[in-house]
């Protein structure tokens, strides 16, 4: 987890917010993608059953009313039963006004072709042996046959209607023909309903023979055993998922036509359905792009907004030495609690931080005894000195025989001596003027802009100030007293301490308690 720790606040801000946005997009769009799904399968379900049903609905009114036809002209077949020619006639205008037959004929009870449509005059005196029309002879009621080859080999389904003469003697039928194989009455209503798809309508038979189908290589043929046909094929109405005769899921809807107890199914591929489907998830979420770049664009600049107070603070905790952190932490805009809490404790901490090292400054700077500056000091003036070329003299001293002092009335009357000294010492200098413990019974008196002449009189009146003063328990003490100048004597200030430090020793040697500044 080392990335982690090296991630700032911002990041992890857009991290989280990210990975908890993805996490609520992808489950809300797994979610309406599963809802919508099921609505689409639904939708295609209810849709495909009423398809079915309407289409049922026109094929049982259309047969209905080619029923009543057929009945209409078999009554009148039956007045003029005995004339061969208006036989013909009525057949010729029948099947004239009637569009949904292929063709028409008319058969006495023997079965023999009375008349026949122009389309197939060749069967006019020919006995009929086809199933459908031997049942039509047996049968002597409105019927719909199975479907059988003609024998002019034709695919037909025939309705026949029974002729009855007046004294109620059956004797003949009038039938109309569905070629399967042709453009036919099924084709009529139902349309070309194939589609690009993969949807389309069937229509089976009692024994689920194909009636309809947009293979005509299939029709007549007993289609799969498939439980739903079972179902339509009881006279029910409705719908269900399905895989057809080539392994394809299918939605269907189903409906039953009762007058020639046919079932009607209209169906969807599945695959078709859920393409649509993933078609529209596609788009959802090529629509939400922009938003949600938008969302991104927001988090960015908030995280930002967020994180600044606490990357600044972080930034300067790194500088916390630097009198100017101070400053930079107060201009920050902390604008929210948490910022606003972090930034008082910080520049508490801050001050805090600053005074004790103030303190330790001063201390380390400052002699614990005399309280005046120690030899730490000593560097930095004579650099300052230095650089802006200031003239100085300086003074250095130490008292006459201390050790005396010390082993006459101990040590503590010493350091009160010490003690004494440096006030008199600051007592008589001017503010600019710099006083150092150097080290013992040793000090030295650093003046700015003074000349040796003054720095020597100025050693002379301390001298004498000193040699003056009583001491309590102590008495007098004498100092002896080196003075130097920089520029006039001296190449660099650190020398003129040296030369200054000589010329006290040269003191000692004449005598003590007076004021050397001379080089013999
Ligand atoms: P002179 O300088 O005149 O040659 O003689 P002196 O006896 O002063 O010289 P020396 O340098 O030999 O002795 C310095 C004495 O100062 C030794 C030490 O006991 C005493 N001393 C140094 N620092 C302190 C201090 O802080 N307190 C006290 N009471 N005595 C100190
Ligand atoms: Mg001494
Ligand atoms: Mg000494």
């Amino acid at each position: 987890m080392k990335w982690l720790a090296k991630s700032n606040l911002r990041q992890l801000i857009v991290g989280l917010v990210l990975l908890s946005t993805l996490l609520a997009v992808v489950n809300m769009f797994i979610a309406s993608a599963k809802v919508q799904k099921q609505s689409l399968i639904d939708n295609t379900l209810q849709h495909n059953e009423g398809y079915a049903e309407k289409l049922a609905q026109t094929l049982q009114v259309t047969i209905e009313n080619a029923q009543k036809e057929l009945l209409f002209s078999a009554r009148s077949l039956a007045k003029h039963w005995s004339e061969p020619e208006q036989i013909q006639q009525i057949l010729l205008e029948a099947s004239e006004q009637n569009t949904l037959f292929n063709s028409m004929h008319v058969a006495n009870a023997e079965g023999l072709v009375l008349a026949a449509s122009a389309n197939i005059p060749v069967l006019t005196g020919q006995e009929l042996l086809g199933p459908g029309h031997q049942h039509a002879l047996s049968m002597r009621t409105a019927w719909v046959s199975e479907p059988f080859i003609s024998q002019l080999d034709n695919l037909l389904v025939t309705l026949t209607a029974p002729i009855f003469a007046g004294d109620g003697q059956f004797i003949g039928y009038l039938a109309g023909n569905i070629y399967l194989q042709q453009n036919n009455l099924l084709y009529r209503i139902i349309g070309d309903h194939y589609q690009k798809d993969g949807s389309y309508v069937y229509v089976i038979d009692q024994q689920k023979r194909l009636l309809y189908h947009p293979d005509p290589k299939r029709l007549g043929i007993p289609t799969y055993t498939n439980p739903m046909l079972d179902t339509v094929l009881k006279g029910k109405t409705g719908s269900q998922a399905v895989v057809n005769s080539v392994g394809v899921e299918m939605l269907a809807g189903y409906a039953y036509v009762p007058i020639v107890d046919w079932g009607l199914v209209s169906q969807r591929p599945t695959k078709a359905v859920l393409d649509a489907h993933a078609g529209l998830m596609q788009k959802i979420m090529l629509n939400s792009m922009p938003i949600n770049f938008a969302m991104l664009a927001v988090i960015w600049v908030f995280s930002g907004f967020i994180s600044k107070p606490l990357k600044v603070l972080a930034r300067n905790a790194q500088k916390m030495s630097l009198r100017s952190t101070i400053e930079r932490v107060e201009s920050l805009n902390a604008w929210y609690y948490e910022a606003q809490q972090l930034k008082q404790a910080f520049l508490l901490g801050l001050e805090n931080i600053h005074d004790k090292v103030d303190k330790l400054q001063h201390d380390a700077d400052i002699d614990p005894l005399t309280g005046l500056n120690n030899r730490r000091l000593l560097e930095q003036v004579l650099d300052t000195f230095a650089i802006s070329n200031t003239p100085f003299s300086a003074i250095t001293f130490d008292i006459d025989h201390f050790k005396k002092v010390n082993d006459s009335y101990g040590h503590a009357a010493g350091d009160q001596v010490l003690k004494e000294l440096a006030r008199i010492v600051l007592d008589s200098s001017r503010e600019n003027d710099v006083s150092i413990r150097l080290g013992g019974e040793e000090f030295l008196i650093l003046m700015a802009n003074c000349t040796l002449e003054v720095a020597v009189k100025i050693a002379e009146r301390l001298r004498i100030t000193v040699m003056q003063h009583d001491f309590p328990g102590v008495g007098t003490v004498t100092i002896s007293l080196g003075v130097a100048a920089w520029p006039q004597q001296s190449i660099s200030p650190y020398d003129t301490l040296r030369i200054a430090d000589e010329r006290l020793y040269r003191a000692k040697n004449r005598g003590r308690n007076q004021v050397c500044c001379t080089e013999a």
